[in-house]
């Protein structure tokens, strides 16, 4: 332990803490900008100084450390002055148009100069070479805005193991740019979107689809149909300000009618019909024991079936051929519903509401066209987006009151609630698989020992006899190392669940944005308990699920189940696909 002393508080902490850290402790807030808690400290962008007795240097807060008897002033009239300068230098690099950044209001670099009193620019302005971005691709950079935090950088280095973003050119030339001079739809990107989440500034974000939707909802001869992912209900509500008890999934259809849409379901539902289909295909598996295909891998998350066919194609056959619960649906409610509606389902308009970008690819991969030839999913909406479109309708969520689903497609269990978190979907096949084994229902909790958020969990269980050995994983590094760790035959698993982003769909890269905060715990805490208090909690047994197969489908597996609901995952390339 060292003695400090922090603007007069006299403390003792750890030799080897940061100034932040130890301010912190303290109750005094430094403020920071390019900082994220370790993952970026590297006190680039030097708004975070503070001076020490004894030097005329400032120092970064974030990665120096306390030493024996410093003395450190968070906010003398020096350290002030250095971070307007600092901040203001920024700002002559940086594309001030706030007014239509989608960021406005929820900027780290507006905040901080707006806690410096900044008001007016000293400086020059320098904007960095406009270079254009497709504004096609899901993932779309402003040059203009890139503020060079290098978080993403680290997020897509280090987290993701994509490394996509690199540090190009020298000197003031200096910038971050998609690396090996690929552009960005050329390169190995997962759109995970977590480079985006972890942006300060708007120099990152998600292609707009709003416009499409609003056009739809306002065609008379269109069905709009939208489908709600899992991990939406615990997160829409953030941008207003809702709890997760007011932000209800009813609430959020409550404003999706009020938006225009005319019928509003749940992916809760197809992800018990995913649960149906992959739990019976994993059997099948293990009857036939087929080795190559084993350990079979969970295929619900677009950006890990990106990640696999770019850099271990060896591995995309162990994939599950199930598609996903927004493809199931989307495939689903252009077949057996239009059938209901008896209508053309060329007339359906299908939205859905996603927590990621990789989500938008997904719904337009060519084959994904199977229940009529056009795209079974016609739009995939993030939450943030979701978010935008109720704000620009004028809809305010407290004042409705909740709305339940519409029916059938609109009812979900507790299993396909928690696909939204890490280790949901094992848990959920699991429950389902040991009732397609043993002919009774487990207890729904027997599987929680593959819930949490560590980034790679094993457990073994035992169904009649056979144990069953599972991996989850979470975020792409630690997917990249269990492959890695199965090429070399270090481990072996029968069933592996991959979801791309940290903590799973609830840390979503098209989540709603708190900088520097990690929100998937609080979000998934949020999923189990909806589960636990649900009488629904086991995907066979839900009746929509039940009636679909009884009045359409026939079987999992069946004919019509293998032409809507599976894919071979080989029908489209990555850009550098070996
Ligand atoms: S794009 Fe965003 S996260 Fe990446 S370096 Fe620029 S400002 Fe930082
Ligand atoms: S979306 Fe994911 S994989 Fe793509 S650049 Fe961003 S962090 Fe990297
Ligand atoms: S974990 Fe969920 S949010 Fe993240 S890429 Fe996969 S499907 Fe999208």
């Amino acid at each position: 332990m060292v003695n400090i002393t922090i603007d007069g508080k006299k403390l003792q902490v750890p030799e080897d803490t940061k100034i932040l850290d130890a301010a912190k402790q303290a109750g005094i807030n430094i403020p920071t900008l390019c900082y994220w808690k370790d993952l970026n400290e590297i006190g680039a962008c030097r708004v975070c100084v503070v001076e020490v007795e004894g030097y005329r240097k400032l120092f970064a807060a974030c990665n120096n450390t306390v030493w024996e008897g410093m003395v450190v002033h968070t906010n003398s009239k020096k350290v002030r002055e250095a971070r307007k300068v600092n901040v203001e230098m920024i700002l002559s690099e940086h594309n001030v148009e706030c007014t239509s950044c989608v960021r406005s209001g929820n900027c780290s670099l507006q905040s901080v100069a707006n806690d410096l009193n900044l008001r007016k620019e000293r400086f020059k302005k320098n904007l960095p070479v406009k270079k254009k971005s497709n504004e096609d691709f899901p993932l779309i950079r402003d040059y203009e805005k890139c503020i060079k935090c290098m978080r993403c950088v680290q997020v897509c280095d280090n987290v993701q193991h994509s490394g996509v973003w690199d540090v190009i050119n020298t000197g003031s030339k200096t910038t971050v740019d998609v690396g090996q001079g690929y552009c960005l739809e050329e390169s190995n990107c997962a759109l995970c979107g977590q480079c985006i989440t972890h942006c300060p500034v708007g120099a990152l974000y998600e292609r707009d689809d709003t416009d499409k939707v609003l056009d739809a909802v306002a065609d008379p001869d269109k069905i709009t149909i939208v489908q709600i992912a899992p991990s939406i209900r615990t997160a829409w509500g953030e941008a207003f300000g809702l709890s997760p008890k007011e932000a209800t999934v009813e609430r959020l259809a409550a404003c999706l009618h009020e938006v225009g849409f005319d019928y509003v379901f749940d992916t809760n539902f197809s992800a018990d019909l995913t649960i149906m289909e992959e739990g019976s295909e994993f059997l099948e598996r293990l009857k036939n024991k087929d080795k190559s295909k084993f350990p079979m891998f969970t295929s619900c998350c677009p950006g890990w079936v990106r990640f696999v066919k770019a850099h271990y194609p060896e591995f995309v056959d162990n994939l599950s051929t199930a598609k996903s619960p927004q493809q199931m649906f989307g495939a689903i409610a252009k077949s057996y519903y239009a059938e209901i509606l008896k209508t053309d389902p060329k007339n359906i308009f299908v939205v859905s509401i996603m927590p990621c970008l990789a989500k938008k690819h997904e719904c337009a991969i060519p084959v994904m066209n199977d229940a009529c030839g056009e795209p079974d999913v016609d739009v995939a909406l993030t939450t943030r987006e979701v978010d935008r479109l109720i704000k620009a309708s004028f809809v305010n969520p407290a004042e409705l009151s909740d709305r339940e689903l519409d029916m059938p497609l609109g009812v979900g269990s507790g299993a396909g609630n928690i696909f939204g978190a890490t280790g949901g979907v094992m848990e959920a096949a699991l429950r389902s698989a040991y009732f397609l084994v043993t002919g009774k229902n487990p207890d729904p909790d027997a599987f929680k020992a593959v819930r949490g958020m560590d980034g790679w969990k094993e457990a073994e269980f035992d169904i009649e006899g056979t144990t069953i050995k599972v991996a989850v994983t979470n975020g792409l590094g630690n997917a990249d190392k269990l492959l890695s760790a199965l090429s070399k035959g270090e481990v072996s698993y029968d069933f592996v669940e991959v979801m791309a982003c940290p903590g799973g769909c609830v840390g979503g890269g098209g989540q709603p944005i708190h900088d520097g905060v990690e929100s998937a715990p609080v979000r998934a805490d949020v999923l189990y308990e909806q589960d636990k208090n649900m009488t629904l909690r086991f995907s066979h047994e839900n009746p929509s699920i039940t009636a679909v197969y009884r009045e359409y489908l026939e079987k999992p597996l069946g004919e019509k189940s293998h032409h809507l609901l599976h894919t071979d995952h080989h029908g489209w390339q990555m850009p550098n696909e070996k």
